[in-house]
C-alpha cells in the first residue's frame, strides 16, 4: 500500500472535467486508488469513479489522501500525484465568474492574541488527526508489541528533548516548560502503563491502545470548566500525536517556509511552533484556539502577530494566497485589494520586540519620568526562572490551581509549603502574589456533578468558602511560606465585602491556629482580584478590606460583556477595548487610589504592549504579564508620555463603541510610533 497527502491547488476545484480527467489516469492502472478528505469527512472515494469522485466536494484548497493499493501501485500513486501538480491537466477554461470570486478580497473576524500587522503569503499547516485503526495481536506477539510502544516513546522522549533546547534558545526558557510538560506526559504511568495494559488485555495493536487511552485522557480533560486546565488537553493531544507518528513512522513534515510566511491552521500544536522556522513565519491564523490557549502564549511570546478563532477560514485558503493578519483588530483580509494593502502599509508598524542584548530589570520609567511595575504572571513552577530571566519586577500572579494537576486530586501541604517556598525565593525583593484555588466543581468533592453554568457557578472564592478544609490546607501553605520571604494572597473573584470578609476570617483563623501550634508562619498582605461587575461597582467598599487589587482583565471582559471567553463562537464579542470594560477599570484603579491601596492589572491586557499603553493611560502604574512579554512592554511603555496616554484614554472613556476605541487608540498608537522613531 502506497499513500501521499495532496492538496486540491486547481481554481475550480476538483469538479466534474478534473474528476474526469482523474478517472482516466487512473484507470490505466491495475491497482486500486481511493481518495479520502482529511478534514472531517471520512468517506474515501473511488479515483476510477466519477461520481465517486464528486461526492468529495474537493473545492480548491481541500486537502486529500490518496492511498493506492496492488502490484503497480507506486506507479499509480506517482501518475495520480504528477496530475494534480498539472492541475488535472486543465487549461482554466472555467467559468470567470467563479475564478474572481475565489479571488475576491474576504475578511474575516478573529480573535487578536498578540500585536502588530503582517502582510505575507499563506502557507498551509494542517495537523489532522491520524487515522488509527484496529488490529488484533497474536498473543505471542504481545510482547513485541508493547516494545514497539516503548521504542515510540524514547524516540518521542528524545525529540521533545531537542524540541526544547530549541525552544529554550529561540523563545527563552519562558516558553520551554510547555515541553517539560510533555515529557512529564510522557513519563507518566497514567499514560504509558494504561497503553501497554490495553495492549495486552485487548490484545489491541499499539497505536489503537495510544489512541484509546489518549482519548480517555482528552475526554476527561475537555469536561473541565476551567478554560487554563482544559487547554492542558491540547498538550496531550500534542503527545499522542507524536507517540502515533513515531509509531507509524511518519515523521511530521514540515514544508520550507517562504521569508513572509503566515501560517494559516485550523488550530497549532505548541510543539509544532517549536518545530517550525521561526526565522520566517511572521504571523498565524488559526480557526480555533482562544486568547489563554498555549499557542496563543508562545506566540505572544514570539512577537507573532496572531488572529486565532476564525472559524472556517482555513478551508478558504491555499498556500501562496496573499493575505494580511491584523491582531490589533483581531481580523485577517484573504486576497486583499491593493488599496487594502496600501492602506494596511501605510498603518501597520511591525510586532514589537524584545531589545537585544542584556535584559533590564526593574520597573520602566516612561518618558515623563513615571515608573511603572511589570511583575510575572506564572502557572508552573518550571516558568520560576522566566521572572529573572525576563526581568519582571517578582510575581504578581501565581494561578496556584496548576497544582491540581488532575481533576479531583488535591495536592498535600507539604507540597504547597515547598512550591510557595520556591515561587517566594524565585520572586525575590519584589515579592509574589498566590491567588487562592481558582477553580471550580471540577475538582474536590462535587466535582461529579456538572453544573449547568460554571462561569457562573460554585467557583473561585465560592468554591473555597464552600470547601473550607481545601481553602484552609493552601492558606495554612502560604503562611508558613510567608515565613521565608515576601509574600502575598489575593482572593479570586469576589462578588462584594461580603466575599472578602468570610474569606479573611479563614485566613485569620488558621494564621492562629499556626502561632497556637509555634508552627514558623508569617501574617501576609492579603488582596481582592476584581473581575466581575459588582466588585467593580462595589470597588469603594472591598477597597476599605484590603490591602491591594489585582484587576483580572480576562474575566472583566467576560462577565462586563457577557461573553465566554473560551466560546469561539462568540469571540467577536470579546471586545478587551469595549468602553463598559474601560470604564470598569477606571473606576477600580480609581477607587483603589482614593482609599491608597495599589491596583496590580494582571490579565492578558497588561501583556500586549499597545493595551499596556492604555491601561497606563487609565491609571495603572502596576502590571503583571506572561514574563516572555515584559521586554516588549517595556520597550514601549518607556517610549511614552503618561500625559499623552491620560488625554487618549479620556476620550476612549468617552466612547460608544469597542470600535470608536480602537480607531481612537490606533490613531494615537501610530503618532507614537513615529513620534518615537524621530526621537
Ligand atoms: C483574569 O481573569 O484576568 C485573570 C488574571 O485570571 P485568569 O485568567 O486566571 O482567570
Ligand atoms: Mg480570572
Amino acid at each position: 500500500m502506497a499513500e501521499r497527502r495532496l492538496q486540491v491547488t486547481s481554481r475550480l476545484g476538483l469538479h466534474a472535467r478534473a474528476a474526469a480527467n482523474l478517472v482516466r489516469v487512473a484507470s490505466q492502472f491495475k491497482s486500486s486508488l481511493t481518495l479520502q478528505r482529511l478534514d472531517g469527512n471520512a468517506e474515501e472515494a473511488d479515483a476510477k469513479s466519477i461520481l465517486s469522485i464528486l461526492t468529495l466536494a474537493a473545492s480548491r484548497g481541500t486537502d486529500l489522501k490518496i492511498v493506492a493499493s496492488g502490484e503497480d501501485e507506486h506507479e499509480a500513486l506517482e501518475a495520480v500525484v504528477s496530475l494534480f501538480s498539472r492541475d488535472f491537466d486543465e487549461t482554466e477554461k472555467g467559468d470567470g465568474n467563479h475564478v474572481s470570486r475565489a479571488t475576491q478580497e474576504l475578511r474575516c473576524k478573529g480573535l487578536g492574541v498578540s500585536d502588530g500587522v503582517v502582510i505575507g503569503r499563506v502557507l498551509r499547516l494542517q495537523e489532522g488527526t491520524r487515522n488509527v485503526y484496529r488490529a488484533e495481536i497474536a498473543e505471542a506477539d504481545l510482547e513485541r508489541e508493547r516494545r514497539r510502544f516503548r521504542a515510540a516513546v524514547r524516540v518521542a522522549r528524545r525529540q521533545l528533548e531537542t524540541i526544547k533546547d530549541r525552544a529554550e534558545k529561540e523563545l527563552g526558557r519562558g516558553h520551554a516548560y510547555i515541553f517539560d510538560a510533555h515529557l512529564l506526559f510522557l513519563q507518566d504511568a497514567k499514560l504509558t502503563r494504561d497503553v501497554e495494559d490495553y495492549i495486552v488485555k485487548e490484545r489491541s495493536n499499539a497505536e489503537w491502545a495510544a489512541k484509546v487511552v489518549g482519548d480517555r485522557l482528552l475526554s476527561i480533560y475537555t469536561q473541565i470548566n476551567d478554560e487554563y486546565l482544559r487547554e492542558r488537553g491540547s498538550d496531550i493531544e500534542d503527545v499522542i500525536q507524536r507517540l502515533l507518528a513515531n509509531l507509524t513512522g511518519e515523521g511530521p513534515k514540515y514544508p520550507n517556509l517562504s521569508e513572509d510566511a503566515v501560517v494559516v491552521s485550523t488550530d497549532l500544536l505548541p510543539s509544532t511552533i517549536a518545530e517550525l522556522n521561526l526565522n520566517h513565519v511572521k504571523a498565524i491564523a488559526t480557526d480555533g484556539g482562544g486568547w489563554t490557549s498555549h499557542m496563543a502564549i508562545i506566540a505572544r511570546g514570539l512577537g507573532l502577530t496572531t488572529v486565532v478563532g476564525l472559524r472556517d477560514f482555513y478551508q478558504r485558503t491555499r498556500t501562496g494566497d496573499r493575505i494580511i493578519v491584523d491582531a490589533r483588530r483581531g481580523e485577517v483580509v484573504l486576497h486583499p485589494a491593493e488599496e487594502t494593502i496600501a492602506q494596511y502599509q501605510f498603518t501597520s508598524a511591525g510586532p514589537a520586540l524584545a531589545p537585544d542584548g542584556e535584559i533590564e530589570r526593574g520597573p520602566v520609567k516612561t518618558l515623563d519620568g513615571v515608573e511603572i511595575s511589570l511583575r510575572a504572571n506564572v502557572e508552573l513552577s518550571t516558568e520560576f526562572q522566566a521572572v529573572r530571566d525576563f526581568g519582571a519586577c517578582g510575581v504578581g500572579l501565581f494561578r496556584s490551581e496548576f497544582l491540581l494537576s488532575r481533576p479531583g486530586l488535591m495536592t498535600s501541604d507539604t507540597e504547597q509549603y515547598e512550591t510557595y517556598k520556591s515561587l517566594t525565593e524565585a520572586a525575590g525583593e519584589y515579592g509574589a502574589i498566590v491567588r487562592l484555588f481558582d477553580v471550580g466543581g471540577e475538582v474536590g468533592p462535587d466535582m461529579k456533578e456538572r453544573e449547568r453554568n460554571p462561569a457562573l457557578g460554585l467557583r473561585a472564592v465560592r468554591f473555597n468558602l464552600r470547601h473550607q478544609e481545601i481553602m484552609r490546607t493552601q492558606v495554612r501553605a502560604i503562611l508558613r511560606a510567608a515565613a521565608t520571604g515576601p509574600l502575598s494572597l489575593v482572593i479570586p473573584m469576589v462578588a462584594d465585602v461580603g466575599d472578602v470578609r468570610m474569606a479573611k476570617r479563614v485566613i485569620e483563623e488558621e494564621l492562629e491556629r499556626l502561632k497556637a501550634e509555634n508552627v514558623s508562619c508569617s501574617p501576609v498582605q492579603i488582596g481582592a482580584m476584581i473581575e466581575v461587575p459588582s466588585a467593580v461597582l462595589t470597588a469603594e467598599k472591598i477597597a476599605g478590606e484590603v490591602d491591594f487589587f489585582e484587576l483580572g482583565t480576562n474575566d472583566l471582559v467576560q462577565y462586563t460583556l457577557a461573553v465566554d471567553r473560551g466560546n469561539n463562537k462568540v469571540s467577536e464579542w470579546f471586545r478587551t477595548l469595549h468602553p463598559a470594560v474601560l470604564y470598569g477599570i477606571d473606576r477600580t484603579v480609581q477607587a483603589a487610589k482614593a482609599a491608597g491601596i495599589p491596583v496590580i492589572v494582571c490579565g492578558e491586557m497588561a501583556s500586549t504592549p499597545a493595551y499596556a499603553v492604555l491601561l497606563v493611560g487609565l491609571g495603572a502604574i502596576d502590571l503583571s504579564m506572561t514574563p516572555a512579554m515584559i521586554p516588549a512592554v517595556r520597550a514601549v511603555l518607556s517610549q511614552i508620555n503618561t500625559n499623552e496616554a491620560r488625554a487618549v484614554a479620556l476620550k476612549c472613556l468617552a466612547a460608544a463603541t469597542a470600535d470608536e476605541v480602537e480607531e481612537l487608540w490606533l490613531n494615537y498608537a501610530e503618532v507614537a510610533t513615529r513620534q518615537s522613531s524621530n526621537r
